[in-house]
C-alpha cells in the first residue's frame, strides 16, 4: 500500500466537530464533520450509480454547519472505515484513498488547481 494511504492513527472527536486522520507520510488529515457526513460514499447519498463519485468538497467549508455526531466507527478490511452517524446513517463504506482525496486541503474554494 502507499504511504499516502496507509493510516496510523484515526481520531474523533465529536466535541470539537473534527475526525482526524494521520497518515504513514506524515501528513495529517481534518475533516470537519459536518462535510465528511455530506460526502458520505454511500450510493443514496450519492445520488445512485449514474452519479457515484460525485463528492461536494465545498461542504468542508460550511460557515455554520449543523452539527453531526460519530455514534460508531468500524474499520471494514484494511482498506475503509464504517462510519455510524448519530442520524442513524451508516451504510457509506469510507475508504482510506477516497479520504485522502476528499482532504479539505485539496479542495479550498479558490483553487481551482487540482
Ligand atoms: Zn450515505
Amino acid at each position: 500500500m502507499d504511504a499516502s494511504t496507509t493510516p496510523t492513527g484515526i481520531e474523533v472527536s465529536n466535541k470539537d466537530q473534527v475526525l482526524e486522520i494521520s497518515w504513514e507520510d506524515g501528513h495529517t488529515t481534518v475533516f470537519p464533520l459536518y462535510g465528511l457526513r455530506k460526502n458520505c460514499p454511500c450510493v443514496m447519498c450519492r445520488g445512485g450509480h449514474g452519479s457515484m463519485g460525485d463528492f461536494e468538497p465545498e461542504a468542508f467549508f460550511e460557515e455554520n454547519p449543523s452539527r453531526i455526531e460519530i455514534r460508531n466507527l468500524e474499520q471494514v478490511g484494511n482498506h475503509a472505515i464504517q462510519i455510524t452517524w448519530g442520524d442513524g446513517h451508516n451504510s457509506g463504506m469510507y475508504q482510506w484513498k477516497t479520504l485522502r482525496w476528499l482532504d479539505p486541503e485539496n479542495h479550498r474554494p479558490g483553487d481551482n488547481e487540482e
